[in-house]
């Protein structure tokens, strides 16, 4: 199919045209980098929630969800190091007036080098044929050598300025580098500096630094915080997990990637509490539940991939990204990280409630340590649209083709569509009516009437819905329909009390889970 941009050009206009997606406040020219969901777009993200939830809550015995406030008691961010710590470094071109991440203009250096490298490479696969001895080749050819040292270089000294907050440093690289902003390749950068990604508000009671709320960035410190809360009532035993889904916000500093970067979005997060010392194992179990969780969903295992982390945050001990090849690359689709006890040991400093947990088998009373599972429920959204929407040619007419969104069924926005085939004839019409009524208590479903039958076949595969049931004249005589199927387009006569059991046996979460 067509070229990762048109890709990504295709994906946003089709997420619009199908009322997937939508700008917000579109009407006043949009607001940046925040989306609302249309009618589709609701229901497949909360198919993606309940797919999250039911594997993560329902399947678990030994994990219960909450619903915590978006707003928090102050403190909760100075304990959590949010205040102090939750930076990105920031750089604004004087020409241009348009403002960057520091890192993620290095970076986007370093993937120059590495793709410069990589071509070399395929250039020499094509010239020696059968006979290329790949690794030989990467270790001993001057400019791969060349290209890749000097990738890895700047990521040693781009880590350490991030470390070490050496803002000079990292100007320093940039120039080096010969950066340039590429939308209009000026190298005329200011100093680089820290900015806090953190939204605040004012509490209406309180004046001044008292009375400064923020809007949560990640959904994780309501858990921390009801820790003891959830595992008294619950008398849960460690370990357990606590899980949530709800809304973050960021102040991004760039934010031009669609639904990919938003400054509010939402998180779905669960922190496993263990017994510190078992953090390894358990860090190893959720990296592999959480990969089967996206395979499930017939994601090519070639789209996803591990991505160990450099630069740990402060509270972390480990930590690894499931990165997804979305069309602009790999990149981070969720993260798993071993949290230790950083977040409950400040929380019980700061507000200086015992935040412990007593172990039934050793006598003893201890901060448990943390394995957090994070997922955007909005990247997840962007990363399953992007490998569903295809274009296919129909039959041997390469002029006759159709953008099919191969979404798994149990997660499609409306899992059959009813459609009598003339629409101006009133016994089939009231025929596909009363089959609607009847299947709409079992799933979304969807009557539509509205065009020629080939165009609502079109329009229910751009929005993926995995069935068609229509009703034509032979349905009068014995009451059967046809059954299309999305993917294979393949029609299938059967009577209509089969259809139900069907769909359904196709549609059903649970195959996700066998
Ligand atoms: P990034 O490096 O892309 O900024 P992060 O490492 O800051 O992400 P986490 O703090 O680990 O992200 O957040 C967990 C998950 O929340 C991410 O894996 C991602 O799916 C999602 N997420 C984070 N920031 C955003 C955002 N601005 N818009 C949409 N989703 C986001």
């Amino acid at each position: 199919m067509s070229q990762p941009v048109d890709l990504f050009k295709k994906l946003t206009s089709h997420c619009k045209e199908y009322g997937f997606i939508y700008q917000s406040s579109e009407i006043y020219d949009g607001l940046s980098a925040v989306y609302d969901y249309g009618p589709y777009g609701v229901e497949l993200k909360n198919n993606i929630k309940q797919y999250w939830w039911m594997a993560m809550v329902q399947m678990h015995e030994n994990i219960v969800g909450i619903d915590a406030a978006i707003f928090m008691h102050p403190k909760t961010w100075k304990a959590s190091g949010h205040v102090d710590a939750f930076n990105d470094p920031l750089v604004d071109n004087k020409d241009s007036k348009k403002r960057y991440r520091a890192d993620q203009l290095i970076e986007g250096a370093m993937d120059k080098m590495l793709e410069k490298a990589e071509k070399e490479v395929e250039k020499a696969k094509k010239r020696f044929g059968d006979s290329f001895d790949e690794t030989l080749y990467r270790q001993t050819n001057d400019r791969v050598v060349k290209y890749t040292e000097q990738a890895s270089e700047a990521n040693r000294r781009m880590n350490e300025a991030l470390k070490t907050g050496d803002m000079a440093a990292l100007k320093a690289l940039i120039e080096e580098l010969e950066i340039a902003d590429p939308e209009t390749g000026s190298r005329n950068w200011t100093d680089v500096r820290m900015f806090n990604l953190m939204f605040n508000t004012q509490l209406g009671n309180i004046a001044g630094e008292e009375g400064k709320l923020y809007l949560r960035p990640e959904t994780a410190q309501g858990i921390f915080v009801n820790f003891l809360n959830v595992q008294k009532t619950t008398r849960q035993k460690l370990p357990f997990g606590i899980a949530q889904i709800g809304k973050a916000f960021r102040n991004e500093i760039v934010a031009r990637q669609f639904i990919f970067r938003m400054r509010e979005f939402e998180q779905m997060e669960m922190q496993f509490f263990i017994k510190p010392g078992t953090q390894q194992e358990w860090y190893d179990y959720w990296k592999q539940a959480r990969l089967k969780w996206h395979l499930a969903l017939g994601t090519p295992a070639e789209k996803l991939r591990f991505h160990d982390h450099e630069n740990l945050a402060h509270y972390a001990d480990a930590a690894v990204d499931i990165q997804f090849q979305f069309p602009f690359g790999f990149k981070e689709l969720e993260g798993i990280h071993s949290r230790t006890d950083f977040d409950l040991s400040s929380h019980q400093d700061l507000s200086n409630k015992k935040l412990q947990y007593f172990d039934p088998e050793t006598n003893e009373n201890y901060v448990p340590y943390v394995l957090e599972t994070s997922i955007g429920c909005d990247r997840m959204f962007l990363a399953l649209m992007s490998h569903a929407l295809q274009e296919e040619v129909v039959g041997d007419d390469e002029g006759n083709t159709r953008d099919v969104l191969k979404l798994h069924p149990a997660l499609a926005p409306v899992k059959c569509a009813v459609m009598p085939l003339k629409r101006n004839e009133p016994a089939l019409v009231d025929k596909a009516k009363a089959i609607f009524n009847q299947l709409k208590f079992s799933f979304q479903c969807q009557y539509d009437d509205t065009g020629s039958i080939g165009k609502l076949y079109r329009r229910q595969d751009a929005i993926g819905t995995p069935y068609c049931i229509t009703v034509d004249f032979e349905t009068l005589e014995n009451d059967t329909v046809t059954v299309r199927e999305r993917d294979s387009m393949v029609q299938e006569r059967v009577s209509i009390d089969k259809v139900a059991g069907i769909v359904q046996e196709r549609v059903d979460m649970k195959q996700l889970f066998v």
